[in-house]
């Protein structure tokens, strides 16, 4: 399962607009700063690739990256922008939504979780109306190398991951899938992948 080539193919900004060759599709989503770009630069081992979403205009697009001209990662606007505008925030939520109830090739949403923070409500309520929806997802858990001293009262990252997890259960009555990942030691990397092609595959 591993990555020989991925390119950028286009920014939308409607579902509409999204590419209509029917190839299976991985969406990743989280809030502003949760490391999605990285984590998207290290699952196509490419230093720069994700740079196309974050430039000016782009952000509030949907990105599709063709990998291995077999399938797309696709990156969505971030959510839970502290700065925008609150008319931009809805208009995003809405296209988003659209694009996860409307999308056909859509496999699974990879939805983003900062592990070195305690379970942020913002966060919970996006997996519960996913699972409401019953879009399929599994929770990438970003950011994992990340420690904080005990004495100034941070939490590990395995134990954050454990709170999210049974406040998940406690919505759901199931945990969906979960990856615990790190971009700077690539940690989760390859589980991904193999992950992918398994969803690809059924
Ligand atoms: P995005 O806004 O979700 O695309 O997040 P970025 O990928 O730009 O990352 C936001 C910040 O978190 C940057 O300062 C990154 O260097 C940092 N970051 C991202 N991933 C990791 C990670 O796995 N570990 C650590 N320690 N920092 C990370």
């Amino acid at each position: 399962a591993q990555v020989v080539n991925a390119d950028f193919v286009k920014s939308s900004v409607r579902p509409d607009d999204c590419p209509r060759d029917g190839l299976p599709e991985f969406a990743l989503v989280g809030r502003s700063n949760v490391g999605k770009s990285s984590l998207l630069n290290s699952l196509v081992r490419r230093k720069r690739l994700a740079l196309t979403s974050k430039k000016p205009g782009k952000t509030q697009c949907i990105n599709h990256f063709k990998v291995n001209d077999s399938w797309y990662l696709v990156d969505l606007p971030g959510y839970g922008y502290a700065s925008a505008p609150q008319e931009a925030r809805t208009n995003w939520d809405e296209f988003t939504r659209n694009y996860f109830l409307s999308r056909e090739n859509l496999v699974s949403v990879f939805l983003l979780i900062d592990a070195s923070i305690p379970a942020k409500k913002i966060d919970l309520d996006y997996a519960s109306w996913l699972g409401q929806n019953k879009v399929p997802m599994t929770l990438v858990f970003t950011k994992c190398d990340k420690r904080k001293k005990k004495k100034n009262g941070g939490r590990r990252p395995e134990e954050n991951v454990e709170t999210f997890q049974s406040l998940i259960r406690e919505y759901f009555g199931a945990a969906p899938p979960w990856i615990m990942t790190s971009s700077v030691t690539n940690q989760g990397r390859d589980e991904i992948l193999l992950h992918m092609s398994q969803l690809r595959n059924y």
